[in-house]
């Protein structure tokens, strides 16, 4: 079945047709600058030159009809008629407490997605706009919202409470919720898959490292803890995000730079981790560049983003009383090998033993740790869009 899968952002779009029992990708795209001057899509279909148009994009619905246009293009197309689509999945970032599996769209689903635009104020209402404008140019096909929050509903209360007045949770539903979930859930499966560990006897921790990075706790396949919170900002150092801090900070600066806190979340969100720090980029290779040159900041944030990650790994085997395997993936974790390594360093007391060989695989899935280590570590690639297109279909076929 082909399955066309969509993540939208504020002014892009992108997108993948997928054949769910080849698990190939029939075609994929992006449009950019959606509302802004300078619109472009570029589409990509298995043996065919790529495909560029650029053309103004005032809004998605412009956009996603761009996108048909693409796919069903004589030359540069894969189908023929709209009809062979058989659903769209839609990556959805907020469900808030609302949804723990895809769900059908319908009217109370859109409705919570709106509910949600306080949680993601940058995600949803791009979230929405997509699926609303893909239901009117694929009328009559399912459409499901598949949420990056969702596998993370079964955290237990005493990892997903703030400590602050209760009142907060009660009135405003203010909690931790986690984000990467497709990935985190796709990863954690596949991780089972190839290390034949038992699925209800299971302790696995998916360090996700990428631009955005979070780590998360899988028990017997269910999500017990992950590192990022209310919004996508807490827990791990990453390209531009602090992660963790002291609340205490943006009162301090407020009141040296006379900062508001919407310039303070500014701040936290996209001008600080490894691009505050280092003071190079937010690229985790640019910054590695830096550091071999000589460059001190750089060499400090590389050291203390990898402590970070090693950090939450202990935590993450404490909240579950062991570990059976590590899995890292994302763009950090499939290809860096270094950095893995150094985070398996910290990890020695656990009997990890890395394979210095093995450890230099890029972008491909590998157990690369010796037969005699205690714990498993795996590089397995994430994918989120194929993962995206599964849950779709699993759930238009019940
Ligand atoms: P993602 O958000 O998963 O796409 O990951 C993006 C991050 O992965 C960027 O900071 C890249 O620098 C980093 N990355 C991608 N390829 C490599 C590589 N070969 N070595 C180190 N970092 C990489």
């Amino acid at each position: 079945m082909n399955i066309l899968v969509i993540n939208c952002g504020s002014s892009s779009l992108k997108y993948q047709l997928i054949d769910t029992d080849s698990k190939s990708v029939l075609a994929k795209g992006l449009c950019e600058r959606i509302g802004i001057e300078g619109s472009k899509l570029t589409h990509e279909a298995a043996g065919k030159d790529e495909f560029v148009v650029e053309n103004p994009m005032p809004d998605h619905q412009v956009a996603v009809d761009m996108v048909m246009k693409a796919l069903l293009d004589p030359k540069y197309g894969v189908l023929k008629d709209i009809s062979e689509i058989s659903a769209v999945g839609h990556r959805v970032l907020h469900g808030s407490k609302y949804y723990s599996d895809p769900v059908i769209v319908n009217e109370d689903v859109k409705k919570v997605i709106r509910d949600c635009y306080d949680l993601g104020p940058l995600h949803n209402p791009a979230n929405l706009t997509g699926i609303i404008a893909c239901e009117a140019a694929m009328p009559g096909i399912p459409h499901v919202a598949v949420f990056d929050t969702a596998f993370h509903q079964t955290m237990p209360e005493k990892a997903f409470l703030y400590a602050i007045p209760y009142e907060y949770y009660e009135k405003y539903n203010i909690r931790r919720y986690g984000f990467h979930g497709t990935s985190h859930s796709y990863v954690a499966k596949r991780t089972l898959e190839i290390s034949g560990l038992d699925p209800n006897n299971s302790k696995i921790i998916v360090a996700h490292l990428g631009n955005g990075a979070s780590i998360t706790a899988v028990q017997n396949g269910k999500c017990v803890d992950t590192s990022m919170g209310l919004t996508p900002l807490e827990g791990l150092i990453m390209g531009t995000r602090s992660g963790d801090i002291d609340a205490g900070v943006l009162q301090y600066i407020a009141h040296k730079e006379n900062k508001d806190i919407d310039e303070l979340l500014n701040l936290l969100n996209k001008k600080s981790g490894m691009l505050g720090v280092s003071g190079v980029s937010s690229d985790f290779r640019d910054v590695k560049k830096a550091e071999e040159e000589g460059n001190h900041r750089a060499k400090v944030a590389n050291e203390a983003f990898v402590y970070r990650v090693a950090k939450y790994i202990g935590a993450y085997v404490a909240a579950m009383n062991g570990v059976d395997a590590i899995a890292f993936t994302a763009g950090v974790g499939e290809n860096d090998g270094i950095v893995r390594g150094q985070v398996c360093e910290y990890l020695g007391y656990l009997g990890i033993k890395i394979d210095e060989e093995v450890n230099k695989v890029r972008g491909k899935e590998a157990l690369i740790t010796t037969p005699d280590s205690k714990v498993k570590v795996y590089v397995v690639p994430t994918n989120e869009e194929l993962s995206i297109a599964q849950q779709t279909l699993a759930l238009i076929r019940k």
